[in-house]
């Protein structure tokens, strides 16, 4: 299986605003050429030609993996860092540091920042649980 030359003949210009197997253009990997043909084997060589492009399947599975991958780096990097508005973020970092250092139990500290922020619970409770994890992490792994 040689390229003979004769797939020259039938070679295919580069389509615009598609890709090339989508415009039914076949690929022969021996003459490394893209055709126009209608058949399965190449005109010129006799070798079978690509309808698809190679591993198509296996990259959507791999862009899918490592975006997936992404996501759960993010979520599990996000609780780590204490998000709070730029306007109260002073003072929510000094009452759970105070929180922490004095050894407030989290419902009085989420009720702190109730009281002196005015934020909604969910939001006090997310920032405490992350405050109180983040200090008490070193130790246990001391422990
Ligand atoms: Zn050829
Ligand atoms: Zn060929």
């Amino acid at each position: 299986m040689t390229c003979k030359g004769i797939c020259t003949r039938y070679k295919a210009q580069k389509p615009v605003g598609t890709g090339r197997y989508a415009s039914g253009q076949r690929r022969c990997q021996i003459c490394e050429i893209f055709i126009k043909w209608e058949g399965l084997w190449c005109p010129c060589c006799g070798y079978r030609l690509r309808t698809k492009p190679r591993n198509l399947k296996y990259k959507a599975k791999l862009r899918a993996r490592v975006e997936a991958d992404a996501a759960s780096v993010k979520s599990q990097t996000t609780p780590q860092v204490v998000v709070v508005d730029a306007t109260s973020s002073e003072f929510v970092k000094e009452t759970l540091e105070t929180a922490v250092s004095e050894g407030w139990t989290k419902t009085k500290t989420v009720a702190e920042l109730r009281k002196s922020e005015g934020m909604t619970i969910k939001k006090a409770r997310e920032l405490v649980k992350e405050a109180f994890e983040a200090k008490s992490k070193p130790i246990a792994i001391k422990a």
